[in-house]
């Protein structure tokens, strides 16, 4: 099975019928740049910006940054590299910066909610991003907003740096920006985001959590954790059908893209790229072959209307396995 994975390296990524998806990898540092390449994705749908801020002992460079980001651009190419503003906070601490002693990390001071108030640090890794954008296809997205202003505010500042960069005549390329949708009140009202984004990527880690109120590391309420609960899937399909009516990308980064149970039900729903860990791209390039469409937009349309997470589940054996 695997030798006949490793012929779909070059294949693109169409099902049966001949529908074409993108497969992309999520990466956490350059480093994973080489399996990247190795199993044939079509980008990179998540780059976690993380790693230049855990693995330092104080604040990144613009320079370190803008290295790093046109290391990664430039080596793929044509390719979409689409690059995470830093989502420090929750789990991920830095040591050189105090953050506060909260009940719900996870809930509290995290990714977005940092950078538009730390302006400092954000307007620095969004400079080295637009000057790495000269180098490749760099695409960017904001992680964990929640409101339409928290989106416009970082767009704001997003655009103020761009322009002082133009005005200073340092060449920056075309950027398409972008949100993450983990919070549940976003995938809610993301026909009204989808007007303000060029592309939305989905990141179930988080937005099941949320959704369910279940932490996965918590074994006592890790059975709450149910990402093909028909709530998740609907709110999926929400996200999806938004940005699809204005014309705009539908990806999804969290685990979730790579489940064999969860992509025959995403082919259903459409979705536009599916970014996963790059071992798990040939194994769902192949997987992809084998579904129809058509039938796939049947299995979403019962699956969506299904009433807990194990009958979804049967539904996908039945049909496709
Ligand atoms: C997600 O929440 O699905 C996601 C991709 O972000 P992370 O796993 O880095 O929180
Ligand atoms: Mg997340």
């Amino acid at each position: 099975q695997r030798i006949e994975w490793r012929r779909l390296k070059f294949a693109p990524s169409l099902t049966k019928d001949g529908v074409s998806h993108l497969i992309t990898a999520n990466i956490g540092t350059p480093a994973d740049l080489q399996a990247v390449l190795d199993n044939g994705a079509d980008g990179i749908g998540l780059f976690r910006s993380e790693f230049l801020y855990m693995d330092a002992d104080n604040w990144p460079t613009e320079d370190q940054q803008f290295s790093a980001y046109r290391d990664v651009v430039a080596k793929l190419g044509d390719q979409p590299v689409v690059v995470r503003t830093m989502d420090i906070g929750g789990d991920k601490g830095l040591s050189y910066l105090q953050l506060p002693d909260e009940m719900n990390p996870f809930m509290g001071y995290r990714a977005i909610r940092i950078s538009l108030n730390r302006t400092d640090i954000f307007r620095t890794q969004l400079r080295a991003l637009l000057r790495a954008s000269a180098y490749g296809n760099l695409w960017i997205m904001f992680p964990m907003i929640a409101t339409l202003p928290e989106l416009r505010q970082a767009k704001q500042i997003y655009r103020e740096e761009r322009q002082k960069l133009i005005a200073a005549s340092i060449p920056v390329g075309e950027v398409r920006l972008g949100m993450m949708i983990e919070v549940p009140a976003a995938a809610v009202l993301a026909d009204q985001f989808a007007k303000e984004v060029d592309f939305m990527s989905i990141g179930t880690n988080d937005l099941i959590g949320y959704t369910m109120a279940a932490d996965r590391t918590n074994e006592r309420v890790s059975y709450l954790y149910q990402p093909y609960n028909p709530s998740i899937l609907r709110l999926i399909k929400n996200v999806i059908d938004a940005c699809h009516r204005e014309g705009k990308v539908a990806a999804m980064c969290g685990e979730m893209a790579g489940d064999q149970i969860a992509v025959p039900i995403l082919i259903g729903m459409g979705l536009d790229e599916f970014s996963m860990s790059a071992s798990s791209i040939l194994k769902t390039r192949a997987l992809f072959r084998r579904l129809d469409s058509t039938q796939m937009v049947d299995l979403a349309n019962r699956a969506i209307n299904a009433e807990t997470n194990e009958a979804v589940i049967r539904l996908v054996d039945e049909t496709v396995f």
